[in-house]
């Protein structure tokens, strides 16, 4: 008999926690009187440093029901580090992270089960349709996959942080060090023997969305950066092309000055190659300069996630 675990980070989420609460345990009941998962299966919520009553009401959970576990972060962590929080925290045969807001589709969860008796390790939840988020959201998604493919990062297309991991997967993971988290790439590294089940995203029950595009930019950057060093080759070939380019403008300047006696004028053939190379080297330095932080920040191993109290 197994025990799953299901692992959701919480930022301000207190609109959408007692609805979670109760259909996750609705559906832990369901698992157990089926017999596919063991009676002392539960819930753990990371409090990622939440300003409303969050962390109150996961309390009040636990002593109302003691299935339910919480994790207190000392301030906000940000989402990936507070599911890892989670992850390496919780104990259990399986874990599934999931959102708070019930959006990833808990129907899921016991199709996710089956492939897990199956012989899967890890099970990625995909999407199947996103007609609930916002057309922003789609086409930005949409553009970001194929962005993190095209520079080699090996990601499944649609899936976030709903997933199923087996005790033997958590403890890899475990090995995996780095600051700069992005946890759906490094999961497809982990190797083993993996299924997808799709589902439909829904609506977020309540509340609004704790991922304002700032954070989804650095996430996505993240995203790049941490498993890719392609945009430090683009920079390189770009400038080898513009290096040639410039080296036969400037052979052809030289024999328009020596060999003919028109005087151009010769401003804009100037001035906009400067501007246009000026900039040019000031993205370059950028992308650079990102590769840099994120040593910088890998170097200095400051711990992930500090947990404050544990219930
Ligand atoms: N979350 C978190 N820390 C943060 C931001 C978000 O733990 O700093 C949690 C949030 O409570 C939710 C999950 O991460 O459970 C996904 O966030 P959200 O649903 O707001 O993102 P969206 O679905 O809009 O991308
Ligand atoms: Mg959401």
């Amino acid at each position: 008999m197994v025990t799953l675990n299901l692992v959701i980070p919480c930022f301000n989420e207190q609109e959408v926690l007692p609805e979670t609460t109760r259909r996750l345990l609705t559906l832990l009941d369901g698992l157990v009187a089926n017999g596919a998962v063991d009676a002392s299966s539960g819930i753990m919520y990371v409090d990622d440093g939440s300003h409303d009553c969050t962390w109150a009401l996961i309390e009040a959970f636990h002593s109302r029901d003691p299935r339910v576990h919480g994790i207190k972060l000392s301030r906000n962590h940000g989402h990936q580090n507070a599911l890892l929080a989670g992850l390496l925290s919780v104990e259990g045969d399986v874990l599934i992270s999931l959102d708070a807001d019930l959006q990833d589709d808990l129907a899921a969860i016991p199709r996710m089960m089956a492939e897990f008796r199956n012989g899967a390790e890890i099970v990625f939840g995909v999407r199947h349709r996103r007609d609930s988020d916002s057309f922003f959201k789609r086409v930005s998604a949409r553009s970001y996959y194929r962005l993190l493919r095209r520079f080699g990062v090996n990601v499944l297309q649609d899936h976030a942080d709903f997933r199923l991991m087996s005790r033997r997967v958590i403890e890899e993971l475990r090995g995996f060090r780095e600051v700069n988290l992005f946890l759906r790439g490094i999961v497809p590294l982990l190797g083993f023997r993996t299924a997808i089940v799709k589902y439909d995203r829904h609506a977020r029950f309540a509340g609004e969305s704790k991922y304002p595009l700032v954070k989804m930019i650095m996430l996505a950057s993240d995203g790049v950066a941490s498993f890719s060093t392609k945009p430090l080759q683009w920079s390189a070939y770009v400038g080898g092309v513009l290096a040639l380019a410039s080296l036969s403008f400037g052979i052809w300047a030289l024999s328009i000055r020596l060999l003919t006696d028109r005087t151009v004028p010769g401003w804009a053939s100037t001035v906009i190659p400067m501007y246009f190379l000026g900039g040019l080297q000031l993205l370059f330095l950028g992308v650079i300069g990102g590769y840099i932080a994120k040593i910088y920040a890998e170097t200095k191993q400051r711990p992930r996630f500090i947990i404050e109290r544990t219930l």
